[in-house]
């Protein structure tokens, strides 16, 4: 059987990861006919208005999150800006079973560990063309408080220090670009795994399993949340 696709795709709030994952999914429906799963996290933050719950994110308490935590529930999970945020484990393992291709919208430490417990995914890191233009774009958003985007822009300087520990960087210049070369990056895995297939082998790992560099500033590992 196909083991499917892993895309993990991370990159500073605001950069526009989810509109070029709306974009790359656009592509591979009308030029491939192929649909991707894409992970739906769990998070204790408030939803912003039009998410929708069980499509944007499961909007859950921190109690409900401490007890996924406590059961292994998710395959990463970790605080943001004073939310936390996982990816529910067993969605995972069926659609990666079923060899689909499935998409995760995370941040950077959260990749670091789905790369580590998944090392044949391809991970991709989306850049900003400049830090003033991610400002903008999350102040265009208008979903965050003046403090919210200080405190996204603050991560996001620690986040980009990191690129280089992905298979690919793309900077999100225009939508329709990067998800060009999004898709030409996801045709390119499919490819490589159906040879692989022909060839009766097992599908090598594309990198050794990342060194994963504790930032001190961030404090190591967040403990599950607890209700106050
Ligand atoms: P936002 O609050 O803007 O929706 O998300 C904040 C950050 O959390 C974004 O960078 C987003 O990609 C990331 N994120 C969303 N879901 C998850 C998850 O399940 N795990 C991790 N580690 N990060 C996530």
């Amino acid at each position: 059987m196909s083991k499917g696709l892993l895309l993990i795709v991370s990159g500073p709030s605001g950069v526009g990861k989810g509109t070029v994952i709306a974009a790359l999914r656009e592509k591979l429906r009308a030029r491939l006919g192929r649909e991707i799963y894409l992970s739906v996290s769990l998070t204790t933050r408030d939803p912003r208005p039009g998410e929708v719950d069980g499509v944007h994110y499961s909007f859950v308490t921190r109690e409900t999150f401490a007890k996924m935590v406590a059961a292994d529930g998710f395959a990463e999970y970790e605080e943001f800006a004073g939310n936390f945020y996982g990816t529910p484990r067993a969605p995972v393992l069926a659609h990666a079973a079923a060899g689909d291709i499935v998409v995760f919208d995370i941040e950077v430490k959260g990749a670091a560990r789905m790369r580590k417990s998944f090392p044949e995914a391809v991970s991709v890191f989306i850049t900003p063309p400049s830090p003033e233009e991610l400002r903008r774009r999350l102040l265009g958003r208008g979903t965050d408080t003046p403090a919210s985007v200080e405190k996204r822009l603050a991560i996001s300087v620690e986040e980009c220090k990191r690129a280089s520990e992905f298979t690919h960087v793309l900077c999100n210049d225009t939508v329709d670009d990067a998800s060009e070369r999004l898709y030409a990056i996801v045709t390119e895995a499919l490819a490589a795994e159906a040879e692989d297939e022909t060839a009766g082998a097992e599908a090598p790992a594309e990198e050794t399993a990342p060194e994963e560099t504790a930032c001190p500033a961030e404090g190591g590992r967040p403990s599950a949340p607890s209700e106050k």
